[in-house]
Parts: structure tokens; C-alpha cells; sequence
């Protein structure tokens, strides 16, 4: 089955999740079949979609003819069989019951037609138990989405022992299709991969507190202000509920052994029904106490190294066990939990070795299991980390582009197609984003310059004559579109500061690439545009969403709709230039802004990149991010270097710690 077969999904069960995965599934143009075991509760589950969609429309996410088109879209039924008969894929998110679950599936394949895929929304139980009910295990699969739904972006897609790779690629399409991004599980190993890193963590932040080594203050201060986490560990746990961190726990504990013994401070805390904000206490007292207090200055080297330590484990045993590679693990937590950074990248940065020893020690002074370091964790730590790394920053040959490195911390990508006016093929694209990841992964570069080779161009365009390949075809143009909008998506991501400057033809894809950069600087003779609707297309690599960002809706629509040319000077009037020079003092110019950028602080230049990105579309949720990262920089050594130049009048020699 593909995509375009999926016309009725199903979900099964209106409570918390359920009627939130309803709710995307229809705003993405899908029939849903939501059924409960009550009317009452169907009912519930259909006015909370309601008054979800409302919201959305009131702040204008959705225009109030979508969300009533949506809304439509929503049958609530009781009937188990009416719900299901014509479904295509059927969404599960019923109690999390083990029996529970196993009715539900019998009832379901009774009556769910041959083809329909299912998909558990389970946080925790066997997939592969679960699958094992009904005739089509090559058919099942996890579908873990996060709460709520509607505004979580993270979708785990989890491979049970029996799922086939067809179901997994079809959940994944179905996952985007709904807006979301998913990563794949690729092993059903309990809590996946997002709450097999964070319930570890939370248990080990109750141990150091059980066993008197440190403070909740002192392990919400290190997590929150020196670990840079959203949340302190115990912040954190009562926001998710302690008797679901338990539940989780007690069955990684039961499936996976003594290491996943739960402290007795969390056993304390579901045994007394403090189990966080939603029964007004927790670790926190938020009904007669003052709720979350979080010192800003009782952090400790002893406590982050044991969480770190303890991270490092949990990723040893992912990776190691082929259950997700470093990529998926980092990705889905910084979407799950919104961590500013990936927790193995953290790992990694602190150094694998030293939380390898970390865990030793600690094994030996206690005996303890969960101290008990991961082979793979060994390996790794010889190797210098989990990411692979490039040796000694040998040149990688490129074709169609170059990298220089002129130093003072810059590296200078070149596009080098000076013949074919720079335009952007295929292989442009590919390089491209490769060089980025090595610019990135490279700790002497600091900021990245890009220009174009030759007098005519810093890019005329996509390579039209490498792309006619693409004929005719929707899906291969869809595709051809997404390509270039994540390759570009990946500059703009860049942690490191970018510099574009632009000499000569700036135009369609050649532009849209100039407008992922952070800053732009151009010749006199340079002339900008985006073409596109000439030829009858639109701009397809991103343009008729990051050009408003910078010049503002109008000026974008002005550009795009005309299709006309523009000069240096003008684009420099509508903002999209920064700085316009002589024509023969460009690369000049561009590289000493890159090399000024490169000077700069790169913990807090990278936060500003972040948050201001994640705030374009959600100012809620850049806030947020903001205020998590200034909180982390309050414990660098680059704010320490900072204040103390400013102090003294002197130029700041920021490390990036
Ligand atoms: P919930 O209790 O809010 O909702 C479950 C709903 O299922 C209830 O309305 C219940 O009446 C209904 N139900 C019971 N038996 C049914 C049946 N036979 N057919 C149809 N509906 C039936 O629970 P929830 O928080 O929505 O969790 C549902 C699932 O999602 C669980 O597997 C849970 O582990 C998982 N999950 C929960 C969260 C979360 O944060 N709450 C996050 C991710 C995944």
C-alpha cells in the first residue's frame, strides 16, 4: 500500500493521545473513524478536537474554515466494527494495558479490512507482544507520538521483530503526511528511544538524592544551568507524572534487568501519590509550597558527571545494540525533549572517556548495575566519541565545489561551476551539504564564507539541463523540491555563523541559497531575483517561505510575483543586503565579516541561530528556547571571558566553553 491509499485512518481510543492524533490526522485532510468504548467518552474526546481546532484558529495557525473542515473530517463512534471496516490504517492509543491491548487487537483484526496497517501508540509494551495477536505482524508497527500531538513534533516509528520495511517506510510518509517528523526505532527495546535516555536520567537523579550524594537543588541546578537541559531532572518528573516515569521503568526493569532498579526516592513518590503537578506535588510542592525553585548556583561537577555518565550508558546500549544510531537518538530527543543540543553529541563533547571512567569508579564504590558500563561504551570511548569523525581534516575531493581554508577560523566554501554560471545540479546539492557537516564537525572553523567562482555569478540558479532528467514527473519534482529545501534548511541550520557574499547573478535557487545565510554582502554589480514564475514554476528550494523572514511578506510577494531583476542597492533598501561594496573589494569584504563572526562567542551564536529559528513560526516555543539557553550561558566560561574583556576594554578570546 502507498500514501495516496491511505484515505481512512482509524484511531482507537478518544482519551488524552487519542483524540489529539485524531486531530492531526484530520487537519492533514484524512477521514477519521475516532472510536471509545463509551459515547460519553467519544463525546469528550470530539469536544476537546473542538476546542483544540478553535485555538488553533484564533491564533491563526489554521483559518477558521480549515478547522471547521477538519472538525467534519472527525466521526466519533462506539462501534468497533463500524470504525474500522473501511479503514486503511488504524491507530491504537488505548489504555496502557498489556491485556487491555490484546483485546482490543483481537476485536480488531475481526473486523479491520486485510490491508489496513496497525499502529500502537503503546509508550512502553512489546510491540512485538502486541503484534503477535493478530494475522498481519508484517503490518504492525509503533506509532509513538508525543504529548500532545498536536504540538509535539516527534513521531518514533518502531520496528517490532516481524514489521516490514514497507510498513515502516508507510508509517514514516503517513507521520510527515500529518506534518510530524519521525525517526525510526529500528528495534522494539523498551522506552524506545526518547524515554529509554530521560526516565535512566530521572532514576538516577533519585538515587544520587536517595543515597544522600546530592540535593535535588544541587541536581536541578547542575541539570538545568550547567547541563543546559529545558528542565531541572526533577522539574522534569513531575511535569511528566512519576507514576509514568515508574511504569516505564518498572518495565525496563523487568525486561532489562537490575539496572533499571528504580530508586527508592521515586518508589517513595507514587507509593505517597505525589505524583507531580497533576496531583499538585512531587518532587515540588506546587499547591502549598512555591512550586518549581531552581538555584542558579548550586550546580556540580559530581552530579553532571553521573547524569552524563549515565546518558552515555543509555547510548552505549542504543547504538551498540543497533536499536538507533547517534543521528536518530539526538534527533529525537532535542524533538521529544527539547534539548538545545543532542545527548550524544553532549556525551561526546564532554568526552566519552572520562564518563566511561566515571561509570567504572562509580561501579566499583557501589556494585550497582546501572553503573555497570556498556561494552560499547568501551569501544567508543577508545574511538573518542559516537559520532565518526573525519581524521585529521583530510580534504575530501569535491567537484563542484571547494573549501578554503584562509584562517582566522573561517572556512570558505567556494561554489565552483564557473562555466555554468555556478548553477546548482545534484552533485552541487550533495557536496553542499556534506561540506557543511564537515565545516560543523571541524573544530577549527568558526564561521563559514560562501561565494561564487568567477565574476558572473555567485549562482545563476538550479542547473536546469542536470535536472531535465526529472521530465514530467509530480513525484520526481515533489522530491527534486525537498531536496533542495533540506540542503539549504541545513545552512540555515548551521550552528556556525554564515556569510554569503555575492558577486554577480543572484538568482532563483542561487538566491534561495543566498537567503539561508545569516548575513549577505554584495557587489554593486550583483542583481538578484527569483525567476521562477516566468518559466511558470514557483521557487522550489524554499523561497516562498525563508524570503519573507527577511525583507517581510510584501517584499517577498513583490519579488517572487514580478519575477523582475534587482540591483545590489535595492536589495540592500528591502534588507535582503547587508553591506553593498565595490566590485572588486568583495571577497574581501565577505571573508573579513566571516572572520569578524568567527571572534565571536560560539555557544551563544549558535543559541541565537536556534532560538531565533525555532521562534520563527512558534514565538512560544523560541521563548522558550531563549530562556533555556540564556540560562545555560549563565554557566559558560565564554560569559566569564566576555564580561571581563568588556570590563577591561579588551578584545574577548571566546573558546566556545
Ligand atoms: P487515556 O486513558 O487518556 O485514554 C485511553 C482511552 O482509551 C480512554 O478514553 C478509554 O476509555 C479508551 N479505551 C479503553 N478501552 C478501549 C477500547 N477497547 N477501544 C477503544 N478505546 C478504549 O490514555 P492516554 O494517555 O491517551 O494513553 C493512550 C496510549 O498512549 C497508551 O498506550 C499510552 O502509553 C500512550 N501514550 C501516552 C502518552 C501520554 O503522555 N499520555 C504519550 C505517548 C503515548
Amino acid at each position: 500500500m502507498e500514501l495516496e491509499d491511505i484515505n481512512t485512518v482509524a484511531v482507537l481510543g478518544a482519551g488524552n493521545m487519542g483524540h489529539g492524533i485524531a486531530e492531526v490526522a484530520a487537519m492533514a485532510g484524512y477521514d477519521v473513524n475516532m472510536r471509545d468504548i463509551k459515547e460519553e467518552f467519544v463525546q469528550n474526546g470530539y469536544e476537546g478536537i473542538e476546542w483544540s481546532l478553535n485555538k488553533l484558529a484564533e491564533n491563526d495557525r489554521l483559518t477558521e474554515d480549515e478547522a471547521e473542515a477538519a472538525l467534519e473530517r472527525v466521526t466519533p463512534l462506539v462501534d468497533m466494527e463500524e470504525a474500522v471496516a473501511d479503514a486503511d490504517f488504524v491507530i491504537e492509543a488505548v489504555p496502557e494495558q498489556m491485556e487491555i491491548k490484546k483485546d482490543v487487537y483481537a476485536e480488531l483484526e475481526a473486523s479491520a479490512p486485510d490491508h489496513a496497517v496497525f499502529a500502537t501508540n503503546t509508550s512502553s509494551l512489546s510491540i512485538t507482544e502486541l503484534a503477535e495477536v493478530t494475522e498481519r505482524p508484517e503490518r504492525f508497527c509503533g506509532m509513538h507520538f508525543f504529548n500532545p500531538p498536536v504540538r509535539m513534533q516527534l513521531v518514533e516509528v518502531i520496528s517490532g521483530a516481524e514489521t516490514a520495511e514497507e510498513t515502516l517506510e508507510l508509517t514514516e510518509a503517513l507521520a510527515e503526511d500529518f506534518g510530524k517528523s519521525p525517526v525510526r526505532v529500528h528495534k522494539d527495546s523498551p522506552g524506545f528511544i526518547v524515554n529509554r535516555i530521560l526516565v535512566p536520567l530521572m532514576n538516577e537523579a533519585c538515587w544520587l538524592v536517595s543515597e544522600d550524594q546530592a540535593t535535588v537543588a544541587e541536581v536541578d541546578s547542575t541539570t538545568k544551568y550547567d547541563m543546559g537541559l529545558p528542565m531541572g531532572s526533577f522539574e522534569l518528573g513531575d511535569q511528566v507524572g512519576n507514576d509514568v516515569s515508574y511504569h516505564v521503568l518498572d518495565y525496563m526493569y523487568e525486561v532489562l534487568g537490575e539496572a533499571y532498579e528504580p530508586a527508592p526516592l521515586l518508589e517513595e513518590k507514587v507509593e505517597n501519590e505525589e505524583l507531580g503537578k497533576k496531583t499538585g506535588k512531587g518532587f515540588y510542592d506546587y499547591e502549598d509550597g512555591e512550586g518549581v525553585q531552581i538555584p542558579t548556583d548550586e550546580q556540580s561537577e559530581f552530579v553532571k558527571e553521573r547524569l552524563l555518565a549515565t546518558i552515555a550508558n543509555e547510548a552505549a546500549k542504543l547504538i551498540g545494540g543497533d536499536v538507533a544510531p547517534p543521528e536518530s537518538i539526538d534527533e529525537a530527543v532535542q524533538l521529544g525533549a527539547g534539548f538545545p543540543d543532542g545527548p550524544v553529541k553532549l556525551v561526546d563533547e564532554y568526552g566519552l572517556a572520562a564518563l566511561h571512567e566515571t561509570l567504572e569508579d562509580a561501579y566499583e564504590e557501589t556494585g550497582h548495575e546501572r553503573y555497570a558500563p556498556a561494552d560499547y561504551l568501551a569501544e567508543r570511548a577508545d574511538e573518542g566519541g559516537f559520532y565518526e569523525r573525519d581524521e585529521g581534516g583530510e580534504a575530501v575531493d569535491f567537484e563542484t565545489i571547494r573549501i578554503e581554508y584562509p584562517g582566522d577560523m573561517v572556512g570558505h566554501v567556494v561554489l565552483d561551476r564557473p562555466h555554468r554560471m555556478n548553477t546548482i545540479s545534484d552533485d552541487l546539492l550533495e557536496e553542499l551539504s556534506a561540506a557543511i557537516e564537515q565545516l560543523e564537525a571541524d573544530d577549527e572553523v568558526r564561521a563559514i564564507c560562501l561565494t561564487g567562482e568567477g565574476e558572473k555569478a555567485f549562482s545563476a540558479g538550479a542547473d536546469v539541463q542536470s535536472m531535465a532528467g526529472s521530465g514530467a514527473d509530480p513525484i520526481e519534482g515533489q522530491e527534486l523540491s525537498r531536496q533542495g529545501q533540506a540542503v539549504f534548511g541545513k545552512l540555515e541550520a548551521c550552528d556556525l555563523p554564515v556569510v554569503a557574499g555575492i558577486d554577480g547573478f543572484c538568482l532563483g535557487g542561487g538566491m534561495e541559497l543566498a537567503t539561508c545565510a545569516d548575513l549577505r554582502v554584495a557587489s554593486e554589480r550583483s542583481e538578484f531575483g527569483q525567476p521562477e514564475l516566468n518559466l511558470g514554476l514557483i521557487p522550489g528550494w524554499g523561497g516562498t517561505q525563508r524570503l519573507k523572514h527577511i525583507v517581510g511578506e510584501g517584499r517577498a510577494k513583490e519579488i517572487i510575483l514580478t519575477a523582475d531583476r534587482f540591483d545590489a542597492e535595492t536589495m540592500a533598501e528591502y534588507g535582503f543586503v547587508n553591506d553593498v561594496v565595490d566590485n572588486d573589494e568583495l571577497e574581501d569584504r565577505a571573508l573579513e565579516l566571516a572572520t569578524d563572526l568567527a571572534g565571536g562567542p560560539p555557544i551563544a551564536q549558535k543559541f541565537t541561530k536556534r532560538a531565533m529559528l525555532a521562534g520563527r513560526d512558534d514565538t512560544e516555543s523560541g521563548l522558550e528556547y531563549e530562556a533555556s539557553a540564556f540560562g545555560h550561558l549563565m554557566a559558560t566560561d565564554d560569559l566569564m571571558e566576555g564580561i571581563t574583556a568588556f570590563m577591561g576594554d579588551e578584545e574577548p578570546d571566546f573558546e566556545g566553553k
